[in-house]
């Protein structure tokens, strides 16, 4: 849908930052857009290659309709890099024959499924979902006339237009903020750091309920400084964005490191809401208190979690049972 036609036959994508000129022939950085005689296809529609159902709090969503169920599903690619990437077998798209293993499922057909078993929500979730755009915005159109909700969790790289388009068919979004400067967005994961912020500060400005993940990298991420440096910049759009602070693992191509100490992870979650950030969360670990909700004014626990499960909720009408605050999200 985004591209334009150049000289030669080239084409310009125009549906996230990398805004690949493609050649006749040539496929763009994500491998699933190909110019064809001038003309841009793309390869990911309605071919997926994961389709499961999750809690939605794997994604991780905290503040969008706990306890709950979500269809997820994604085709293969992504416009990302990342070094410690941890679905690289299915984002990372070596050649076309990965289309050999997908199940082909039309917009209306993901809808049946997801009603066949009796769950309310879908997320474009796994690999990138910008790449797979004209699939993800078809299908959430169609979900929304069947009172299914959509929710996406993306790596936030795609351009003004495109995600202007999408995002009143979106109610949720987890994005990842990976870094705070170009230096390190570049050599992990391909990117910049710009239209990421700008990407959650879009979704949240349009009511999308939006939470941001940060996978905490030993060496990388991790120290107090530059950790200080991102809370600062999710401050600036809203201290009700739920910011999940995640144990990175050795996996992949960035294998040189030990994984995140659970302790680094508590240290920084303190940090980050003694700045101000009302809902901060730790991830990939055991930590019942990271995983709490608690109320901002009140304190009290209001969202208590076991793992990926929901235990106990105290909200009514997306207020605090306890002192009747308002609490950013949708929860019923
Ligand atoms: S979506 Fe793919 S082809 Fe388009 S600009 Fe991004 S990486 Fe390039």
């Amino acid at each position: 849908m985004y591209y334009e036609k150049k000289e030669e036959n080239k084409v310009r994508c125009l549906l996230c930052p990398h805004r690949c000129l493609i050649a006749p022939g040539k496929k763009g950085l994500c491998k699933v857009r190909k110019n064809i005689d001038g003309t841009l296809y793309t390869f990911a529609y309605g071919n997926l290659i994961a389709i499961h159902v999750d809690p939605i709090e794997k994604k991780p969503l905290y503040h969008f309709f706990p306890g709950e169920k979500t269809l997820s599903i994604a085709t293969p690619g992504c416009n990302f890099r990342c070094l410690n990437c941890q679905n690289h077998t299915i984002s990372q798209v070596y050649g076309e024959e990965i289309f050999d293993f997908t199940k082909h499922l039309s917009p209306e057909e993901v809808i049946t499924l997801a009603i066949q078993e009796h769950i309310k929500h879908i997320t474009f979730t796994y690999t990138e979902p910008t790449i797979f755009f004209e699939y993800m915005l078809d299908t959430a159109k169609t979900a929304i006339k069947s009172g299914i909700h959509c929710s996406m969790v993306s790596n936030g790289y795609i351009e003004k237009e495109p995600l202007k388009q999408l995002s009143p068919y979106i109610e949720a979004a987890n994005i990842d903020l990976k870094f705070i400067d170009d230096n390190l967005y570049r050599e992990i994961t391909g990117g910049t750091v710009e239209p990421v912020i700008r990407t959650i500060e879009t979704l949240y400005n349009s009511n999308v309920i939006t939470e941001v993940t940060t996978l905490i990298i030993p060496g990388l991420n991790d120290s107090k400084e530059y950790f200080t440096r991102i809370a600062e910049e999710l401050l600036k759009i809203s201290k009700e964005i739920p910011w999940h602070l995640s144990a990175f693992y050795p996996t992949y191509k960035m294998t040189d490191r030990d994984g995140t100490p659970a302790l680094t992870l508590k240290n920084l979650r303190q940090i980050a809401i003694e700045m101000g950030l009302k809902y901060v969360y730790t991830g990939n670990i055991l930590d019942l208190e990271g995983s709490t909700t608690f109320c901002p004014e009140c304190k009290k626990p209001i969202i208590e979690r076991l793992y990926y499960t929901k235990k106990r909720i105290k909200i009514k009408d997306n207020r605090c049972a306890f002192c009747n605050s308002l609490i950013y999200g949708k929860f019923q």
